[in-house]
């Protein structure tokens, strides 16, 4: 199937359920509405002059206008290109450049950025962009309301295949520049029909998507998981905020809520948290990021979502590899990032000879089947060292125990080695995650004279408490964490450099690190 196909199907057994809500914008659709705007827009693009395979930037925060445009571009089979909504002028212009866009329809502003000036100012730099639509500008307004021409959309939908690129979603960022994952229809349908049947979707599911749509995680795990349900998808703010995330989960009845760890904690910590109701919740996924056994407890206690999902991929693999069910032991379910997800393959390999390891060796992890994706968007090298006979390679390390599931103990990128021992950050990390005043920790290594590299925690206190040194710290850890593991460095912050995505930044981490140890 295509993504047009599947929504047409959706649409003619769900038409009167509930497809979107925006809560910010006070607006909301029926599955028939929904698709009949869809077509509205694609016809109006394709009016415009898009053309399959012409790539379309969306740049824009979430709203309502995005979901729209994401399932306009897959009638007409135009590749969406997701700009990131933190981009500057310079990395705009390198996206629009690096992926030839020929369309870009964005929001005019966003929070203090003025989407619509920089846009102005890259222009000249941009020879392919033809088009600049903005949210409720003259053109948006014309796509919206001209006649549709269901003759062209006919045309056009016979002419679309399952392999057709359909998306270009960049990666987060977290290790260095983002690179361009070109993605399928097969490959994203796919991934977002099994990650909403593996949490039990029905047209009675509500799915609170706080998480950005630029990232798979929401346009994908998010959006299409419920177009492919019958799901309903409810965007509560803009961008991620705790309180309207919960206050969206009680007005609209949620009963799922996605997020990545760092939203969790945020809502937990919430002063107010106690006077949400979050009675409707059931489910909902957890992903992104090493997920703290400690937090996806409180979620499924204090939260209500007792059937609560781990989900571990990247963008690269559509992007879900792995994923808790929720008939797995609790112990699984708050400890693993459960097993692989169906028709997939997976294997775990040593990272320098590539030979596939025994259970219970860990190695670098890999992934074969429906989810990987076409390639690097023009770049064929990069795209030849990171998937090798049809396996893509995360330089994520794992562990897979006797009945498959699979522990995430670290990035390649991120392992420490201090005095010729590998240490992972995540193991301490989930340890100083017990300690009573930390709210959230983050470890990285440091360089050192004598051991090559050293331990720094960087912590999040809770409002209040005493200050934590690196005495204290080795007092609370003594043998509870072997010596080497003990940070020898303590950092106390209000936060963490973050990607949009909400994922912590070590590399901007360890150069700041760098210059206080200076
Ligand atoms: P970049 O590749 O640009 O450095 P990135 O890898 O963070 O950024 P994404 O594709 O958004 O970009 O994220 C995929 C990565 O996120 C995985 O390789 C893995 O390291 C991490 N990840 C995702 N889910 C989980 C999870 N449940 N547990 C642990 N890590 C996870
Ligand atoms: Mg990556």
């Amino acid at each position: 199937q295509t993504i047009p196909e599947n929504l047409a199907a959706t649409a003619e057994r769900f038409g009167d359920r509930e497809a979107l809500v925006d809560v910010r914008a006070g607006r909301r659709w029926t599955y028939s509405e929904f698709r009949r705007d869809v077509r509205q827009l694609a016809s109006g693009l394709h009016r415009l002059g898009m053309r399959k395979g012409d790539r379309l930037g969306i740049w824009s925060p979430n709203r309502w206008e995005w979901t729209m445009v994401q399932y306009a571009t897959a009638e007409l089979g135009v590749i969406l290109v997701n700009i990131n909504p933190a981009y500057r002028g310079h990395e705009l212009e390198y996206v629009l450049n690096q992926a030839s866009i020929r369309a870009v329809v964005a929001a005019s502003r966003f929070k203090d950025s003025d989407y619509a000036a920089m846009l102005d100012q890259v222009r000249p730099s941009c020879p392919a962009l033809e088009f600049v639509v903005l949210f409720g500008d003259e053109t948006w307004e014309s796509l919206m309301s001209e006649p549709v021409d269901s003759g062209v959309l006919a045309e056009v939908g016979t002419g679309l295949e399952p392999n057709d690129p359909i998306n270009i979603q960049y990666t987060s960022g977290t290790t260095g520049f983002p690179k361009g994952a070109t993605l399928s229809h097969r490959n994203i349908l796919n991934n977002g029909f099994n990650t909403g049947e593996l949490i039990h979707y029905t047209e009675a599911d509500r799915v609170c998507i706080p998480v950005p749509f630029y990232h798979c995680f929401g346009m994908v795990m998010g959006n299409l998981a419920c177009t492919s349900h019958g799901s309903t998808m409810i965007i509560p703010a803009e961008a991620f905020e705790p309180r309207a995330t919960l206050r969206a989960v009680q007005a609209e009845k949620c009963t799922s809520l996605y997020g990545v760890p760092t939203m969790f904690i945020a809502e937990l910590a919430l002063d107010d948290f106690d006077s949400y109701d979050l009675a409707t919740l059931r489910t909902g996924i957890m992903a992104g990021s090493p997920c703290p056994s400690t937090t996806m407890r409180e979620v499924i206690e204090r939260m209500n979502m007792s059937e609560v999902s781990i989900c571990y991929g990247m963008t690269e693999t559509s992007p879900v590899s792995t994923q808790t069910r929720t008939d797995d032991s609790l112990d699984r379910r708050v400890g693993t990032v459960g097993r692989v997800g169906p028709h997939l393959e997976i294997k775990i390999v040593d990272p320098v000879t590539g030979e596939t390891l025994p259970r219970g060796r860990a190695g670098e992890f890999c992934t074969k089947g429906y989810s990987v994706m076409l390639g690097y968007w023009e770049q064929p090298d990069k795209t030849a060292e990171a998937i090798v006979d049809g396996w893509m390679k995360t330089g994520d390390i794992g562990v897979m125990d006797a009945d498959g599931y699979v522990e995430i103990t670290g990035r390649i990128k991120d392992m420490v080695i201090r005095g010729g021992e590998n240490i992972y950050p995540r193991e301490i990390e989930e340890f100083l995650y017990i300690h009573p005043d930390i709210v959230d920790a983050q470890v990285i290594g440091v360089p050192d004279d004598k051991y090559g590299e050293e331990l720094m925690a960087w912590v999040r206190l809770k409002p209040g408490a005493a200050e934590l040194t690196a005495e204290k710290l080795h007092e609370f850890a003594n043998g509870r964490l072997a010596r080497h593991k003990i940070p020898k460095y303590v950092h106390v912050v209000d936060e963490f450099p973050m990607t949009v995505t909400g994922k912590i930044r070590k590399v901007e981490m360890r150069e700041k690190a760098i210059q206080m140890l200076d």
